[in-house]
């Protein structure tokens, strides 16, 4: 139907990226504000699998587009699928989520489909029956919504964690439509020879538990012993724009407005005042564990639980005791 809001469900090795089904959460408010349905899209070599997941997490109904020339992600092949998926249907609204694979596809598609884009939006709200897109712009200071007044089809990429995670429910009905679009290997520019997954990257949006350092750590050396309780727990350690400030630790571990919005189950803060910038990233972890020397710290008021106390004391404490209490 034409004001259908579609996800478009990012998956690898036949498996969906659980956080595309975050983006069919608030696909199915905004489809429920605009009296339409929320629907997915999957491109691949091997979807099917993939289509009765995001029935599960919402969507009434799944177009998918299955051939051999989609195994593995190229945006060639793949703009191709969804520019041909959208001019067909015409969707109101169809969302992507703010990752490479995602960006890199929605501009192409918003390109060839002679549409706007809204890129990394943390907020989405029908209003008059247009979709009102918000998010940061002059490097964080200000935050902005914008309306794309004349598209066809509104197209946004949305922020990882910028929204609530639907229930899944197994015994949701949905429809799977599946379409053919015809793209030839010699059409494209790109073959995948190999994947190899870089050596440094860092799962912060995806973890459960993460250990971030501030300012407070007060040198590179002391990020070892927050990797090291991050290793124990089986989670990945963040950092405040102080301390990549510093280069004690590099930019893909920040969280904050500039950096990575996360929602872990646990956050552990040490030697982080609280800076609004970086509680932008944070604040709705599930429980934020706060370690600072300074009682009057901002973080606390948003934490769970609060330690005044020095993380060098502090930090190498919890390690021993969880060294302790897993055997490790
Ligand atoms: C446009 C813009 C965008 C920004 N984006 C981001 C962003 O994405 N992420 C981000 O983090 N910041 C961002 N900032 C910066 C932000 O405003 C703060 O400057 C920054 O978050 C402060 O980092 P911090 O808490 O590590 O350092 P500080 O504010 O200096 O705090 C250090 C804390 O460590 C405590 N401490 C010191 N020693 C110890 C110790 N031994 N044990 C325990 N506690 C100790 C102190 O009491 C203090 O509370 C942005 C700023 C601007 C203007």
């Amino acid at each position: 139907m034409a004001n259908d809001v579609w996800v478009y469900i990012e998956h690898k090795d036949g498996n969906a990226s659980p956080m595309s089904f975050e983006i069919l959460g608030i696909g199915k408010t905004l489809a429920k504000d605009l009296g339409s349905n929320v629907c997915a899209f999957v491109i691949g070599d091997s979807v099917d699998g993939i289509a009765k997941d995001a029935i599960a997490y919402g969507a009434s109904k799944v177009y998918t587009v299955e051939d051999g020339v989609f195994k593995g992600f190229r945006a060639d092949a793949y703009v191709k699928a969804a520019q041909t998926l959208i001019e067909k249907y015409k969707p109101e609204i169809a969302l992507f989520r703010g990752t490479s694979q995602g960006s890199d596809m929605a501009a192409a598609a918003a390109a060839k489909l002679q549409t706007g884009l809204c890129a990394d939006t943390i907020g989405l709200v029908i209003d008059g029956g247009k979709l009102k897109m918000t998010r940061a712009a002059f490097g964080g200071n200000f935050t902005v919504t914008v309306v794309n007044e004349k598209a066809q089809t509104q197209i946004a990429t949305v922020r990882p964690k910028a929204f609530a995670m639907p229930e899944k429910d197994a015994a949701a009905q949905g429809e799977v439509v599946k379409e053919s679009v015809s793209v030839s290997e010699d059409s494209l520019h790109t073959k995948v020879v190999e994947f190899i997954p870089s050596a440094t990257s860092v799962n912060l949006v995806e973890a459960d538990i993460i250990i971030s350092g501030g300012r407070g750590v007060g040198k590179a050396e002391s990020f070892t012993m927050l990797k090291e309780l991050a290793d124990l727990l089986g989670g990945a350690v963040g950092a405040s724009r102080a301390a990549v400030d510093s280069d004690w630790i590099s930019y893909d571990h920040q969280v904050g407005q500039t950096g990575k919005t996360v929602k872990p189950k646990i956050y552990i803060a040490c030697g982080i005042s609280g800076a609004i910038q970086h509680l932008a990233g944070m604040r709705t972890s599930d429980c934020i564990v706060a370690i600072n020397k300074d009682a009057d710290a901002p973080i606390f008021k948003n934490a769970t639980i609060g330690v005044v106390g020095d993380i060098n004391v502090f930090v190498p404490k919890l390690i021993e005791k969880f060294k302790a209490k897993l055997n490790k």
